[in-house]
This record gives C-alpha cells, sequence and structure tokens, in this order.
C-alpha cells in the first residue's frame, strides 16, 4: 500500500464535512484550492445552483466527482411516498451525469412504519434498487449501495452490511458489477467481523465505488452527527485501507465528517487543512 504523504490529488472531500455553511460554488473553489482532488456534493447544494453550472465549475477545476449523495428512500409505509422517492432518483441520475459523478450513492431507508417491518422494508429495498438499475444503466451512471452501521437498520437503512451489500448486486446486476455496486464507510463497517472477507470478495467481483472515512469516537454522543476527524478515534484506517486497495480498489479516499458540535463549528479552511493532515498521517 502506498502512502498518502503528499498525494492529496487522491483524496476527496465530502462537502458534509464542512457543515454545508455556504453555497456549494464557495466550496468548489475551496476545496479545490486546499489541493484536494474530488469531492461528493449533496442533492440540496447542487439543486440550489443547478447541475450543469455545477458540472461546469467541477471541470474547470479540475476535480474528480468521487460520488454524488444520495438516493431518497426506497423503504417507506406509504406508496406514493416511495413513488415521489423514485422520481426523485430519476431525477438525480441525470444531475449526477451532469456532474460527471462516479457514481450515485444509495442509502436505502429504514424500518420506519413499512408493514411487514424489516423483512418488508427489505424487499421494498430490493425491488427499488431494481428498478432504478435499469434507470441507471440508460443513462451509464453506477449506483453504489452505501450498508449502514446497523444502529440506523430503524429509520435509514436496512442495508447494514457489506456482505448483505453485495448479496442485492449480484441478485439484481449478476453480470454488471461496473453499473451496480457499493460504497464502503469506515463509520458504518469497521465493527464488522467479516470485514476483510467481505472487503476481498466486493473488491475481487470489481464493485468497491467508494471509499469513505472518518473515525469512530470512542464516547460517541450522536451517531448521526458526532463522528470524529481520522486519528481521533478507535478504527484502524491504515489497515482498512490496505483491505481496500489489496481488493484492487484505486478509487480516491474521500473524507465524510458529520460534525455538529466539533469541526461545523470550526472554519472551513482549517477543517480542511486538518483533513490533509490527518489523511496523510492517520490513513
Ligand atoms: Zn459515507
Amino acid at each position: 500500500m502506498t502512502s498518502l504523504e503528499g498525494q492529496l490529488h487522491r483524496c476527496a472531500i465530502n462537502t458534509a464535512t464542512l457543515g454545508h455553511r455556504e453555497p456549494l460554488d464557495k466550496t468548489l473553489d475551496r476545496i479545490a484550492r486546499a489541493g484536494f482532488g474530488g469531492i461528493a456534493p449533496w442533492r440540496h447544494e447542487v439543486e440550489a445552483i443547478g447541475a450543469k453550472a455545477a458540472g461546469r465549475q467541477v471541470r474547470a477545476l479540475g476535480l474528480s466527482v468521487t460520488g454524488y449523495c444520495r438516493s431518497a428512500y426506497f423503504a417507506a409505509a406509504d406508496p406514493a411516498e416511495r413513488r415521489a422517492n423514485m422520481g426523485a432518483n430519476i431525477a438525480a441520475l441525470d444531475d449526477a451525469v451532469e456532474l460527471g459523478a462516479r457514481c450515485f450513492v444509495l442509502v436505502v431507508g429504514g424500518v420506519q412504519g413499512v408493514k411487514d417491518g424489516v423483512v418488508g422494508a427489505r424487499a421494498q429495498v430490493q425491488d427499488g434498487i431494481g428498478a432504478l438499475y435499469l434507470e441507471a444503466r440508460k443513462r451509464g451512471m453506477p449506483l453504489a449501495i452505501e450498508p449502514l452501521h446497523p444502529t440506523y437498520a430503524s429509520d435509514r437503512s436496512v442495508v447494514n452490511t457489506i456482505s448483505q451489500a453485495i448479496t442485492l448486486c449480484e441478485s439484481i446486476a449478476p453480470d454488471d458489477p461496473a453499473m451496480l455496486g457499493l460504497a464502503v464507510d469506515v463509520y458504518h463497517c469497521w465493527w464488522d467481523p467479516d470485514l476483510a472477507a467481505s472487503i476481498a470478495l466486493a473488491g475481487h467481483a470489481g464493485r468497491i465505488m467508494g471509499y469513505h472515512v472518518c473515525d469512530w469516537l470512542l464516547d460517541t454522543q450522536d451517531r448521526l452527527m458526532d463522528r470524529g476527524m481520522m486519528g481521533d478515534g478507535i478504527v484502524d484506517l491504515r489497515g482498512f485501507r490496505r483491505l481496500i486497495e489489496d481488493a484492487g480498489y484505486t478509487g480516491m479516499v474521500e473524507v465524510e465528517i458529520f460534525s455538529a458540535q466539533r469541526w461545523w463549528k470550526v472554519a472551513q479552511d482549517e477543517v480542511l487543512a486538518v483533513c490533509a493532515r490527518r489523511l496523510q498521517s492517520q490513513c
């Protein structure tokens, strides 16, 4: 595994890391100026300035878009809501194409009120991804399923392990790893006893489309908004990247830190400077 020392062009910033405190055009300039090679923006930011304009700026700055965040939920209690979400997801695919994104990131939805509980929610997710995959294939926009930590199964995602995401990919698009794969986020997956085997399986199948880093703080206060800066928690980040790269992943390392009480209160350029240092020294 090569060092990330002097390799910021191989690193990307998910805009959530900066707390969404300014319009996307300013954030794009800021991230490029700090020397990063990539960015992962969110839909509300892109929609605010328009995907065409955002795409033009991304290309002018020479940035890669490591992923477009993120899908509306496939699992929902109300059929009308599911249909509306599918419409929003198809529209987002077109924006992802305008941006030149490497993939559209799927956060699939949790149980919250779905008939038949977690089993029913997972069936809706399977059907929904299957339908969106057909639309994504027409547009040439890859879909990356992001497994979320099991504490999110109630409200955000009933896909909770890499192994489960691989099974979904294999059942929906068995011969099309370039169009349906997964995004691996250390925050969600570090605890998995099958981590090494699952990453090897996903990587050798050619399905790893994104790699997200932060850290899990020993004394996490909020499962959504208290992610740690790399090096401040308990994840073996070097070991994790070794697994990912040994499995054949050659894409960027994307920093994604939701931190309402800590990093979102620090000036954006300072956050980027710390990210740069920690990527090189800890990841
Ligand atoms: Zn992520």
